[in-house]
């Protein structure tokens, strides 16, 4: 989860459309629909395959689960096949990280009752993620990634707008995967510790600064989870953070950083 104000800078091009939303044709749809069902097919005999190893009943949640992502991320075309990275991503929302991945089928749900969610297949199209301009969101004005899905991306013509869900948000969405179960159940404990650590923090520190202010440093900016997004983001430390507390230097290189190094031949 993140959200960030957005900063002043340029338009960037207007979106092209893409696969399942409106590219247009005949061919283009069974093209989708063609994916989609290979997709779904493929990810509820993974999910169901692992998922009965350890039980009958979770071989069945996850077969479901990873057969209804299959479906959807197959006629929006988000996996990028011909990457090792693309298929991996496949592999992983259909096995190890189905509870992230259960998360964001409710996140594609509140998008669809909400009916003005606005996906953008620009920032979602063999990119391995749904990204949403709208649709569920805890915080007016901040982004929610859930397992693949990313909601509340808000204005993506704005370059620093654009720049949070590729270079931050899609970070949890690669935690997700890589943390599978374990993601959703660590973030949410270091979320409460974090809040109860940061009212002892506050005392400690004379009460001279607003609580919440505190809290929030404690429970939100210093999970290792955001401090690792922040950092690829390369705003660490972030202005929201109380200054002195946690972590001084960034977790991680930013991408922008390495973007440079790969432009030069480095
Ligand atoms: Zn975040």
């Amino acid at each position: 989860m993140s959200g960030s104000a957005a900063q002043p800078a340029g338009a960037v091009p207007s979106p092209p459309t893409a696969h399942g939303d409106g590219g247009g044709g005949a061919a283009w749809a069974w093209a989708c629909a063609a994916e989609a069902a290979a997709t779904g097919a493929g990810g509820a005999a993974l999910g169901w395959g692992i998922g009965w190893l350890l039980h009958p009943a979770v071989g069945v949640a996850a077969g479901a689960v990873a057969g209804a992502n299959g479906l959807v991320s197959g006629w929006r075309g988000i996996y990028h096949w011909r990457s090792g990275r693309g298929v991996r991503a496949f592999l992983l929302d259909s096995t190890w990280a189905t509870l992230p991945v259960a998360g964001g089928l409710v996140a594609h749900l509140v998008a669809v009752v909400s009916r003005r969610a606005g996906y953008e297949a620009s920032l979602s199209h063999r990119q391995g993620r749904h990204v949403y301009r709208s649709g569920a969101q805890l915080k007016r004005g901040f982004a929610l990634t859930i397992g693949n899905v990313i909601s509340g991306a808000g204005d993506v013509d704005n370059a620093r707008r654009r720049k949070l869900i590729t270079d931050h948000e899609a970070v949890h969405v690669g935690q997700a995967r890589c943390f599978g179960p374990l993601y959703p159940l660590t973030y949410v404990l270091w979320t409460a510790f974090g809040a109860v650590a940061g009212c002892v923090l506050w005392v400690r520190r004379g009460r001279s600064e607003p609580l919440g202010k505190v809290v929030e440093s404690c429970s939100y900016y210093l999970n290792p989870y955001e401090w690792w997004a922040y950092s690829r983001d390369g705003l660490w430390p972030p202005p929201g953070l109380v200054r002195g507390i946690g972590w001084r230097k960034p977790a991680v290189r930013s991408f922008a950083d390495r973007r440079e190094h790969r432009e030069r031949g480095h």
